[in-house]
Parts: structure tokens; sequence; C-alpha cells
């Protein structure tokens, strides 16, 4: 066979920019495989799987063309719009295509498996079953009465019937009931109604209805001012003209009550998408999403590559929430890649925040987004009142102010509960050595000039280290000077825990952070447990969202000082959010909520726009900072990071880069760096980046394609890992 016969360009899951041609399988010819299906192809010593995703008169040239090995599904998997944005995506990212697919696909089928089967096993009674013969009330009766009025889904018997199995097979070898399988029913029941919309929700539900075709709408709602209400009653416009929706929500926003909230409320089957899931249970979700079974899908990150063949609404919650950017790999940010795919499928996009990203706040002001606000909470729920408290030169009881610590004890006194608020797991932050200054850095992160500290964990026991995950045994005396006077310097959570316990042995004190609560579900019961009883919870950011708290009045947020100093330009709306975000846990019901900030810096700019004018203040503040200085999203970006044993490597390939990218001359482009990478070195490994900005997105794009196939084949490359990261959120 000639190379210039047909082949099938397939994308494959490799570092390399480019297609690889392939000949049909024997047996098929070229246009008997769909473009979009999967394939699993010889490459090198290995096999692969790949996309199709095109056909043609061979391009490798004299490369010997081989045989695919086989075709793995009868129709395309990926098609239409969906095959088309993450062609954009690729693009975008300046990523292979391969990669980007094999991103986008649910593990299961990125390696190969069948697309799996969506029908499910329904029960229903044998037609002239003499059903009346069972004994009264047993439980084959009782089934027997329920499949009688319709058939029945195992998981609705699950729930309806708890035992109904052994029911079942007794009903079925008297031949009364009997099994089959089926499409999922999709009829919405009514759903239980929620609470009557005020006057802002109901403009904001008509600001959604009012979109023809694709439109970004900004929820601008201050927390408790009922967005998630906002967003139900779009899913339910959008299930009546029989539309999918889609919503994403932030790594721990998704909560099982979440889940129950949607479901009750909106009387249909909702699917879940997040990393808890096995491959196969999130491969079901994406062929029902494809198949158009599944009608309403609640996603994290990667849910917003779900196929949606009838899209009607895409939802993104807390769309300033850092876990919608991917850090590794293909980095793509799900909030903007949802602006992408609504455009292509014509639906609108809605962008919930009490906080919105600084990104989202300028294309609303310059109206590129419909801006709708909530501007009051819902219900009877008033904000909570904010105090600054003042802690220069005060003693301090693990960090804790004695103003503080009565104020912990008058809340609890009153049956309330109270959320203390701090931001770093771990015992301490650093185990210094009194007598001689030593203290523990980590090996494998530090530089002469950067030592990094390793955690002090487990009471003083353990050292850890946060960024490569290093563990050792603390130390008995000394390494330096043998002395014996090591003692853990400053705050975690683990610590505050220990102390609050001594303080309040008459309530509970639950402390919730990534160490303390591994799963989703052992916060849920955690919380559960502890219901409205009076008790103090001490935590991270992990407590930020998600579970509502009703009976919490007190937030009193502890050492966030690092926070105002940090040389990222990110960090000030980073703080400003988490800050916002935090405090809106207090008082979410009834109960008026007190947010208390200890500080040594109460004079701070940050805290002082914040306090007097609240998050839109901050953000005006910002953007004008922002503009002034040339950063996003008055700029865009891309930054180039490359790592190795040694410094050498990175380094020599980022000058190579910056040569590069300025001699492709592109006008406005600047390249900054080579620089240290924030952390200089991590797990090893030397790192070092190189920063590319221009005011136009264009421009930016321009610079990156004139100048990356050079570097990809620059031998200087081979030596190191690197990577590009287009808008990157850490630099
Ligand atoms: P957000 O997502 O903006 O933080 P939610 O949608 O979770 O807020 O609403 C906060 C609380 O207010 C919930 O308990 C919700 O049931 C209630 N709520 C929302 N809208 C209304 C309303 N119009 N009337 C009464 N209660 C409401
Ligand atoms: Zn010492
Ligand atoms: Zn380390």
């Amino acid at each position: 066979m000639s190379s210039s016969d047909a082949m099938l360009r397939v994308a494959l899951p490799v570092p390399l920019a480019r297609l690889f041609d392939y000949r049909a399988p024997d047996g098929f010819a070229t246009a008997d495989v769909p473009i979009g299906a999967r394939v699993r192809v010889p490459f090198g010593a290995r096999e692969l799987i790949g996309v199709v995703v095109g056909s043609g008169p061979g391009e490798d040239g004299a490369r010997e063309t081989k045989p695919a090995l086989a075709v793995l599904d009868g129709a395309p998997l990926l098609h239409g719009e969906l095959l088309e944005s993450l062609r954009w995506l690729a693009r975008y990212a300046h990523a292979p295509l391969g990669e980007v697919l094999a991103t986008a696909l649910p593990a299961a089928l990125r390696q190969g498996a069948p697309v799996p089967e969506t029908d499910v096993a329904m029960w229903r009674v044998v037609e002239g079953a003499a059903t009346e013969k069972l004994r009264r009330d047993a439980l084959p009766h009782r089934l027997a009465d329920l499949l009688a009025s319709r058939a029945r889904s195992e998981d609705e018997l699950d729930e309806a019937l708890p035992g109904w199995r052994t029911a079942a097979r007794t009903l079925a070898t008297r031949g009364m009931a009997e099994s089959y399988r089926a499409a999922p029913e999709r009829i919405a029941s009514a759903g239980v109604p929620g609470p009557a919309l005020n006057d802002e929700q109901r403009a904001a539900v008509d600001a959604i209805a009012a979109q023809d075709g694709f439109g970004a709408v900004l929820l601008e709602g201050v927390t408790g001012s009922g967005k998630t209400e906002v967003y139900l009653h779009a899913i339910a416009d959008c299930l009546a003209r029989d539309r999918q929706a889609l919503v994403l929500v932030p790594e721990i926003g998704l909560t099982p009550q979440t889940l129950a909230r949607f479901r009750a409320r909106l009387g249909i089957e909702v699917h879940a998408l997040h990393s808890g899931l096995t491959d196969a249970a999130r491969a079901r979700v994406w062929a029902a999403a494809a198949r158009g079974e599944a009608r309403v899908i609640v996603g994290t990150r990667s849910a917003i590559f779900t196929p949606l063949p009838d899209a009607g609404l895409i939802v993104i919650d807390e769309e300033h929430d850092g876990s919608y950017k991917q850090q590794d790999g293909i980095r793509y940010h799900a909030r903007d890649f949802a602006l992408v795919r609504g455009k292509a499928l014509a639906v609108p996009v809605v962008l919930g925040s009490a906080t919105p990203s600084l990104e989202s706040l300028h294309n609303a002001q310059t109206g590129r987004y419909t801006h709708v606000r909530l501007s009051q909470r819902a219900g009877d729920a008033k904000p909570p009142t904010v105090r600054v408290l003042d802690v220069r030169k005060r003693p301090l009881d693990a960090g804790l102010s004695a103003d503080l610590l009565a104020k912990l004890r008058a809340t609890v006194d009153a049956g309330g509960q109270a959320l203390v608020f701090r931001n770093r797991r771990g015992y301490a932050p650093v185990l210094l050595c009194h007598d001689c200054g030593w203290s523990a850095a980590c090996k494998r992160c530090s530089t002469p000039d950067h030592p990094h500290p390793m955690t002090v964990h487990a009471g003083g026991r353990r050292l850890q280290c946060h960024h490569c995950g290093a563990r050792q045994p603390a130390p008995m005396a000394c390494p330096d000077c043998g002395g014996l006077a090591l003692q853990p310097q400053g705050v975690g959570t683990e610590r505050l825990e220990e102390r609050l316990i001594e303080l309040f042995p008459d309530v509970p004190v639950l402390r919730v952070d990534r160490g303390s609560t591994r799963r989703r579900d052992a916060l849920e019961s955690l919380l559960g447990e502890l219901g409205d009883r009076a008790g103090i919870l001490v935590g991270t950011q992990m407590l930020a969202k998600g579970h509502d708290l009703p009976n919490l009045t007190l937030v009193a947020v502890v050492g966030i000082d690092e926070g105002l100093f940090s040389a990222d330009f990110r960090a000030g709306e980073k703080l400003a959010q988490l800050l916002i975000q935090v405090a809106g846990r207090a008082g979410r019901a009834r109960r008026a909520g007190e947010v208390w900030l200890q500080t040594h810096h109460p004079s701070h700019p940050l805290l002082q726009v914040l306090i007097s004018g609240g998050y839109r203040a901050f953000a005006e503040q910002e953007l004008v900072e922002r503009e002034a200085a040339g950063f996003p999203p008055f700029a865009h970006l891309a930054l180039l990071r490359a790592e190795a044993k040694s410094a050498e490597p990175p380094a020599a390939f980022l000058s190579l880069a910056k040569q590069i990218f300025d001699a492709a001359n592109i006008p406005g482009v600047e390249v900054h760096g080579p620089l240290p990478a924030p952390m200089p070195r991590r797990a090893g490994f030397q790192r070092a980046q190189l920063l590319v900005s221009a005011p136009q997105r264009r421009a930016l794009h321009a610079a990156l394609d004139a100048g990356l196939p050079a570097l990809r084949d620059a031998p200087e490359g081979r030596r190191l890992r690197w990577s590009v990261d287009v808008d990157p959120v850490d630099l």
C-alpha cells in the first residue's frame, strides 16, 4: 500500500504536538472507521488507545504506516460540539490534541473499556398474577402492591422497601413478578416546592431565561442570598424545555446535602460526577449524558467534559474557586472552558459567586456578561457584623487572645456554635531550637537561600513537608547543637484543637481539615453528629463552604497575617475571597452572626477596604491597581515552567525560550525572566519559570505559536521537565 491511500489520522495521548497516520485495521476500509471513534494502535514497542480525528492522504511521508490493531467504537465517541470544543482547547492550551482528548474522557474509556450500558434493572408484576393470595402485610405482599401501580427500578426499591430483594425472589419463583432492563425513566415528578423567590431572585431567573442562545450571566449574590434557589429555577426551566443542565461546583462544595437538595427539588435523578466515584461509575454517568438519559449532571472540574447532546444550561457555582483550574497535565480552566462550550452549544452560562473573580467582574463591567445581583440574604437571615481585634502586644494562648476566648465561651454558653478558622494544617508551622536557632527544613524542598520549613504534626512527634509529602519523626535533640530546647513555633489547626479541648471540656470541639477528614462522607457524618448542639469547629478553608450550619453564630478568623504579605499578584484577591466566604458561614439562619478577625495588622489596606466597603469595594480598587500594573484581566499571561535535578538545565532552556520569543517579535508581547519559581526547589527538583505577557490574547497566542515548535525540537528541552500554562493562576 502506498502512503497516498487514505489514512486514519489518530490523536494519541503522547506529548508530541502532532497526529499520527495509521491504516485501517485489516478487513476494514478507512471509510468504515467513524471520526471520533477510538482505535488501538501500535506505537513503538507499546500499544496505545487513540481517537480518530480525521482521514486523508498520509502525511507521515516516508514513515511506513502500520495498520491500527482494532476499532473500539462502532459509532463516534467524541463528535459534534464536544470534539470541536476540545480541538479549540488544544489550540488554546498549546497542548497535543491526543492529550486533551485523553484528559476529557473518563479513565475507563481512555483505557479502552467499552462504553457502558446505562439501562437499569427494573421489576414489574406478571400480568394476571394472583397476588391477593400472598399473606397480608408480609414483604412479598407489600412489594407486589408497590409494583402493581407501576414498575420500579432496583434503586427505587432500595429506597422504598428495605429487604425487598428476598421478597422479589419469592415473587419470581412463584411466577408473580419478573425483572427486566430498560432505559432509565427521565420523566420528572413534581418535586418538593422551594421558598417563593424574592424580587431579586425572580429578576435573576428572568435574566437567565432572557438569554437568547449563548449568553454569560454573572450572578453576584452575597452568601446566603439564595443563589442555589436561582440555579434550581433556571434548571427547572431548562428541564421544562426538555434540555439537559450541567452544574459545576468546587471540589469541596459537592456535598451529599447539595445533591439531596437538587434531587428533592427537581424531582428527577441528578447524576453526580466527582473524584470519589469509581472509574466504572464515572464512565456510566458520561455514557448516560451522551445518550441524553442524564438530564441533570452535577460535578466538579472535569465534569465540564460531559457530552451534552440536548444542552440547555451550564451553571458554574462559586465561579471564583481555585479548584476549577487544573494545575498539571492539560492546564485548563473549567469556568473558561464552560464559556467556550456554552457559546458553541448556544446555551446560557451562569457564573455564580459572592466574591466573583476579577476576570468575571471585568467582563461584566465591560458589558460582555449580563450582571445580576442578589444584595440581601434570603429569608430572615441577617448579614453578620464584623469586628477587627487588634492583638498587637496582647498575650496569646495557642494563638488566641483573651477577648476571643471569652467570646467563644459566651457563644457556647448561649448554646451556639463557633468556627475558628485557621488556614494552616498540622500542629505548628515550624520546629525551632531555642538554643541555636536551627529549624527543621525539608531536605528535598530547600535551597541555601530558601529553607522550606517542615510542618510539625501529631502533637510534635512527626515532621511533614506540605509540598513534597516527605515525613520523618521529629528529632529528640537539635541536630546542630545537640540541645533539647526544640519547640514548635506558631499554631496550626491541630494545636488549636488540642488547646480548645482543654479550655472547653464541656462542649464538642471538632477539627475539619484535610488531615482529619480524608473523605467527604467523613466530614458530613462529623457535622451531622454535631447537629445543632453547642460546640466549636476548628478548621481550614475546607470549612469555608459546603455544609450549611444554621446554628453557627460566631466565626473567629485567626492568623491570616501571612496572607497579607504575599508576592503573588493574586494573593489579595484570594485572601479577600476566603475571608468573605468564611465570614459568610456565620448566621445563615435566624440567629444573627458575628465575625471576629484577629490580626497584628488592623490597618492593613486590604482589611480596611473589605470591612468598610465589602468585597465590591475591594474589587474596584484591585482592578484599578491591576490595570496600572498591567496584570490580568488587563493583560494575558502564559507561564513556562521548567524543572530538573540541577539548576542549570532549566535556566539554559528558559533563556533559549526567551531568545526565541523575543526573536518572534510580536508587537505588545513582553517576556520576563527566567526567574526562580516561588518555590525554587521542590521534591528535589530545581525550578524556574518564564512569563510571557501581552495586552491582547491574540498577540500572546501568536507568540506561543511562533515559539513553541522550535522549543519542542530544542535539544535543551530533553534534559528536563517543562510545561506551558496559559492563564496561570499561581505565579
Ligand atoms: P447561597 O447559595 O446564595 O449561599 P442558598 O441558595 O443556599 O444561598 O440559600 C440560603 C438559604 O436561604 C437556604 O436555606 C435557602 O433555602 C434559603 N432561601 C433561599 N431563597 C429563599 C427565599 N426566597 N425565601 C426564603 N428562604 C430562602
Ligand atoms: Zn540547636
Ligand atoms: Zn518537601
